[in-house]
Parts: structure tokens; sequence; C-alpha cells
């Protein structure tokens, strides 16, 4: 993962072929401290990508083999039992140039991703809120 532009609140990231995505996004926030922030846009490919999507109770997930493109990609970052969680959506084009798409649980960057995140002041909490559900929060101090 490189950081290619931090200013302005607005962070620009691009993860390489190999690295586990959204790990090495979480691994970034906690290492740098970044509890809350906008994931404004990603485009690239993943590979081995695990997606869900939630019926009101809990997630139904796919994993998706091939390497495909990603159409969109965003989300947030906020702290969750005491670590920075990314919480991402994501669509993908296959080789047929159809999409699919969910909650993004897991992949492999295959090719490349190239993120911008923006970067907001620490205050964002997930609590849990029944089911596999956990609610975005700002509690007030
Ligand atoms: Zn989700």
């Amino acid at each position: 993962m490189q950081v290619l532009k931090r200013e302005n609140g607005v962070i620009l990231l691009r993860f390489d072929r190999g690295e586990s995505f959204p790990g090495a996004l979480a691994d970034y926030c906690a290492e740098t401290g970044l509890e809350s922030a906008v994931v404004l846009c990603g485009i690239g490919m993943l590979s081995g990508t695990v997606i869900g999507r939630y019926d009101g109770r809990e997630y139904t997930r796919t994993v998706l083999d091939d390497s495909l493109e990603v159409l969109s990609l965003q989300g947030n970052v906020s702290m969750k039992e005491g670590a920075p969680y990314v919480h991402l959506h994501v669509s993908l084009a296959d080789h047929d140039f159809t999409a699919r798409g969910g909650h993004l649980f897991e992949a492999e960057v295959s090719m490349v991703i190239e993120l911008a995140m923006l970067e907001l002041s620490p205050g964002l909490v997930r609590r849990p809120a029944g089911g596999d559900f956990w609610r975005l929060e700002a509690p007030q101090t």
C-alpha cells in the first residue's frame, strides 16, 4: 500500500497486487490512528471477493473467484470494539460486463486498487444493534 497524497483531509491510497483488501486499509487506519473517515471512491480489480447481502437479521455471502473490475467502491471508517472498522460496498464487473455487488467482506487485490478517502475528526463508532447489525453512531461528548 502506498500513500499517494494526503492533503486537505483527502487521502489517496494505492493497494497493489496480492494485498488483502479491505484488511490492508484497516491496517493503515490502525497504524496511522485514523478512526473516522468516508471512503469516497475506489477503482481497480479484486479477486477471491467475498460479498454479502444483509436481509435484516444476517448476511448471505457468496464468493466471486475471478478477477473482477471494480466499478464502484465506497463506505466509511469508524471504531468498532476498539479498532478501526472499514465498512465498504462494492460493484464489480465480470468478463461479460455483468455487474454484481454487495457488502465487501474480503478480497485480494488482483491488479490495483486506487482509493480516495475523506478524513474526519475522531468520533464515529459502531455499536451492536441486534443480530449482525452494528449501527454507525457519533455520540456527543
Ligand atoms: Zn454493508
